[in-house]
């Protein structure tokens, strides 16, 4: 048995074929997950967001036709907010329906070239390799490559694709890349590739370590503006959490303000710390003042939530019902 029928035979044996978005053909669906799951783990996306994603939007064209808000809102908490603006905007530019060739698919905001080989041959059956975080190792390892050259990479994923099962050949790269080939301690004898492959005796050499640049801090001041039991939300119009609501933040702490405590919470790119101040005046222009209930409805980010349970926690606005 070759090494592309080992890796077949695996995927049929061992291959997660409960998940979701392996048990249809929808490509909007398939689209979804292969979005979700870029920067979150399977178990979140699967537990908090994938289904009551498609409860509110069970096909492409309910995203297209909807708010922006709406979608951030069903977003909330998942983070990494481009991703939900850009199958916004994905939506619309296709009108609800999505191009089947991947280059077209490539072409569209959001969807790269290992995104849109995904799309294709997990809905179509297309004979594409991906290449994520995953199937990069997984190749650095099997061809004991030290490369982080993406066209290299494409090389070794186009020699590796098994064109008659590409579908199962891609899911199992996934597979084996979450489950067998793991950035620590990878289990090789438990490996598919394990016969031919070149970097089984020292796997952790690969792919090459790039340290990680520390990231900084930054102090703030987050400011809970309350006006008759209400509180001053304004929504983002900054890059980061662009279109989200949230408390207005400062860098200099004003003078008639009360100190309820702190919070924190760490981006890709850095550490934001605010110091979080309630006062019932302040010059800081605000886009609306709601109603604990009300906010329930608007989309938070996770700092701006982590705020809110302080300023119940606080006493100071009633818990949510
Ligand atoms: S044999 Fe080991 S190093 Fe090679 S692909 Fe499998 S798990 Fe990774």
């Amino acid at each position: 048995m070759n090494v592309k029928e080992a890796i077949y035979e695996w995927y049929i044996k061992n291959g997660r074929h409960d998940l979701p978005w392996r048990q249809t053909d929808d490509a909007y669906k398939i689209y979804l997950s292969e979005i979700m799951l870029q920067q979150t783990q399977v178990k979140t996306v699967l537990e908090r967001f994938y289904f009551p994603f498609l409860e509110r939007f069970p096909t492409l064209k309910n995203v297209a036709v909807a708010p922006l808000d709406d979608v951030l809102k069903m977003w909330e908490g998942l983070g990494y907010y481009t991703r939900a603006k850009n199958l916004h905007h994905t939506a619309i530019t296709c009108n609800g329906i999505l191009p089947k060739r991947p280059e077209e698919l490539g072409g569209l905001k959001g969807i790269g070239k290992s995104t849109a080989h995904a799309i294709c041959a997990f809905a179509y059956h297309q004979p594409l390799p991906i290449l994520d975080a995953n199937v990069k190792r997984i190749l650095c390892r099997y061809y004991a490559l030290q490369t982080k050259d993406e066209k290299i990479l494409w090389e070794k994923a186009w020699k590796l694709l098994n064109t008659q099962h590409p579908y199962e050949h891609n899911q199992a790269m996934m597979d084996i890349g979450s489950l067998i080939c793991t950035p620590k301690n990878p289990h090789c004898l438990e490996c598919p590739l394990h016969i031919s492959c070149k970097g089984k005796e020292e796997p952790e050499r690969y792919p090459l370590k790039v340290k990680k640049a520390s990231i900084p801090t930054k102090q703030r001041f987050a400011l809970v503006i309350m006006q008759e039991g209400k509180l001053g939300l304004i929504q983002r119009k900054e890059k980061l959490l662009h279109g989200l609501w949230g408390f207005v933040q400062v860098d200099v702490c004003p003078s008639n303000a009360n100190y309820l405590g702190r919070v924190s919470h760490t981006y890709s790119h850095f550490k934001l710390e605010l110091d979080v101040l309630i006062l019932n005046e302040s010059t800081e222009k605000v886009d609306g003042y709601f109603t604990n209930e009300e906010i329930t409805q608007l989309a938070l980010s996770t700092v701006d939530k982590k705020i809110l349970a302080l300023c119940s926690m606080m006493g100071n606005i009633p818990p949510t019902s």
